[in-house]
């Protein structure tokens, strides 16, 4: 006899959901997050609508802005605004967005412990046995990590290897009334970086969050180009509240990220695209097919280890298509940048397909897929399997 039906380690969007989902559906459920919550996370706290659509629950209390404007320049230039008439995307810090799908969780009946990092892993006949660092020790038949990039606890299963990276770095910035007022309403996208990356400012009740994402060998250079970005936008010196960097991981396919007993969701599974590097909405929907999963397999329906199928039935196809259309675009956009900002801004339906992507109307396979070429061309580079 096990203590739970399922441990779910990590009380970021990913586990908090899957937990959430299994308690809902009557399973016994332990929710365990190193933090105490709330608690600060890197991140843009940008949610697409199509996110914000897959909760069962309203966000309206956390969303500080919601932004239909789009400010587009490279490094500061060839700049143009694209109006997407409705609200794409709700702002959020992700302490509060985060404290409130753990206690979402936490209300559909799983036991939350907080304040308490997973330190070891051990397996038994009938499941899993998981300590923590202040000395507790609990036992479920099934576990899911959704302990994020680093995923120690997905390395002590052995699982999320081989999965591509990149890094990215975000300041919260106090910024004078003023600028705040300006922002709001707009996220701005700076391009301009080799051989991709781009910075953004999201606007928030008090702070703008103010970040850039580069691939990994260029962590080095990230602070250096925030500051410049800040000096662009006139910031420079205005108070910064939080500075901090993360990894964001990649799921190209064959990675491992389930066995007999664990399977890994959001970001342990590597699950963000690699067009815009979002990854909220893969960890919500990444939590929500990890319940499926375990409850199949508590039912008996199904081994845990038809969790990797679900996953890559149901979101490496959009995973995919983001990187063909990043291959894409940050191909031409190296090449040709004024030209191909131009081209950009000249046909505005390819703006007008990435707000239906964000609002949940399209999806970037369904994009990709009216281009029957783009596939083939970037398979081709990309060797994607
Ligand atoms: C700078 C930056 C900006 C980003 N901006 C955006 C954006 O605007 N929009 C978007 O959609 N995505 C964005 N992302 C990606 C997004 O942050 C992630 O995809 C998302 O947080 C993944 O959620 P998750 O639940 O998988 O993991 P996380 O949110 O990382 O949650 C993991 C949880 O696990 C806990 N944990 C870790 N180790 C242990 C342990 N040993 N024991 C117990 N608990 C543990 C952590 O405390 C944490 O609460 C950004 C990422 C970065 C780095």
């Amino acid at each position: 006899m096990t203590d739970f039906d399922a441990i779910v380690v990590g009380a970021g969007p990913a586990g908090s959901t899957a937990a959430r989902e299994l308690a809902a559906a009557g399973a016994r459920v332990l929710l365990l997050d190193r933090a105490s919550l709330p608690r600060y996370k890197a991140c843009g706290g940008g949610i697409p609508l199509r996110t914000a659509r897959l909760l069962p629950f309203p966000i309206d209390g956390v969303v500080e802005d919601t932004v239909s404007l789009l400010d587009i320049s490279w490094r500061g230039r060839y700049r143009f605004v694209r109006d997407s008439a409705e609200p794409f995307a709700a702002m959020v810090m992700r302490d509060r967005f985060d404290a409130l799908l753990a206690e979402q969780a936490a209300r559909a009946g799983a036991e939350l412990r907080t304040g308490s990092p997973v330190r070891s892993l051990d397996r038994s006949d009938s499941g899993i046995r998981v300590s923590t660092e202040d000395g507790f020790t609990a036992s479920a038949r099934y576990l899911v990590a959704a302990d994020g990039a680093h995923s120690p606890v997905g390395r002590m299963a052995g699982l999320g290897t081989g999965l591509a990276e990149c890094a990215a770095w975000e300041v919260e910035v106090r910024a004078p009334e003023h600028a705040r007022r300006a922002y709001h309403g707009t996220a701005l996208i700076d391009l301009g970086y080799r051989p991709w990356g781009y910075a953004w400012l999201f606007p928030k009740a008090s702070v703008l969050s103010i970040g850039i994402v580069l691939p990994p060998g260029q962590a080095p250079a990230m602070k250096g180009r925030v500051d410049t970005y800040l000096d662009r936008l006139g910031l420079r010196g205005a108070p910064v509240d939080i500075a901090r960097g993360h990894k964001i991981r990649f799921r190209r396919g064959g990675e491992p990220i389930a066995s007999d007993r664990v399977v890994l969701a959001g970001d342990a599974a590597g699950l963000a695209d690699e067009f815009t590097q979002e990854g909220i909405f893969y960890a919500v929907e990444s939590g929500r097919i990890a319940a499926r999963a375990v409850l199949r397999a508590l039912a008996g329906a199904a081994p845990l280890t038809a969790y990797t199928r679900e996953i890559d039935r149901n979101l490496l196809p959009e995973l995919r298509a983001a990187r063909v259309i990043a291959y894409m675009f940050y191909g031409m956009l190296g090449r040709f940048p004024g030209p191909w900002l131009t081209a950009t801004r000249l046909l505005p339906f390819l703006w007008d397909a990435f707000f239906a992507v964000q609002r949940g109307e399209s999806t970037y396979a369904r994009e990709v897929a009216r281009v029957p070429i783009l596939p083939a061309i970037a398979a081709r580079r990309l060797a994607l399997a």
